[in-house]
């Protein structure tokens, strides 16, 4: 999951009143991205690969700019998609899939240290773990549009949360034995572990990249 950061929200195709079981399209004419889709995917690329093999993937998605100025704003997803083309066509299976959860777990710490207000963690962390799944799941819809670019989303927040993307930009044109769009699995995972149960396993249980109709989530504890 990518962050709002400082874009404004996209007035057309956007609907911020997401709740649990609905679907919502977001950012659709706009196709942007918040921008940790990129600077958390770097900073995973360095820890697991180093420094070269990082420059090369960046390289080679046409991104190579983003290592000396990582971007502020909300990026066109278009960006996204061939970063994680590059780094499926050059890093084996398991390297990438850590890389990608790491990302989203990095993602993950950033919204809470930077958009998830603390009177709303502390709430999150105290109330009976289904409640605050429920709340959790209604604001990450509501947020979607940060994240999912021209994808559609829907999620469902009683037990088991389940997570949908339609479209899904992170495995876009890719082929896999096995569901890949690790990046939302160690968002959301992070996410549920820090602000509703520890014990959250977050699991991607079909995927596009797979031979699915689309890339679907569930969160168990
Ligand atoms: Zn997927």
């Amino acid at each position: 999951m990518a962050a709002a950061e400082h874009a404004a929200r996209p007035a057309a195709n956007t609907r911020g009143d997401a709740a649990p079981g609905r679907f919502v399209t977001p950012a659709k004419a706009h196709g942007r991205i918040g921008p940790n889709a990129i600077t958390r995917v770097a900073e995973a690329l360095l820890a697991e690969a180093g420094p070269a093999a990082r420059a090369e993937i960046f390289g080679r998605a046409g991104l190579a700019a983003y290592l000396h100025e990582p971007p502020q704003e909300m990026v066109d997803e278009r960006e996204v998609i061939a970063l994680h083309a590059a780094l499926r066509s050059g890093l084996p299976a398991e390297v990438l899939h850590r890389i990608n959860r790491d990302a989203g777990a990095r993602t993950g710490a950033y919204l809470l240290a930077h958009r998830i207000p603390r009177p709303v963690q502390v709430l999150l962390r105290h109330l009976p773990a289904p409640l605050a799944a429920g709340l959790l799941v209604a604001a990450i819809g509501r947020h979607a549009w940060t994240f999912a670019g021209t994808a559609c989303f829907s999620a469902r927040g009683r037990r088991p949360v389940e997570f949908t993307l339609v479209d899904c930009p992170m495995c876009r044109g890719a082929r896999s034995g096995e569901p890949c769009c690790d990046f939302y699995t160690g968002c959301f995972e992070h996410l549920f572990r820090t602000l509703v149960h520890r014990n959250t396993q977050v699991r991607e249980t079909s995927c596009v990249a797979s031979g699915d109709a689309r890339c679907h989530f569930d969160v168990r504890w």
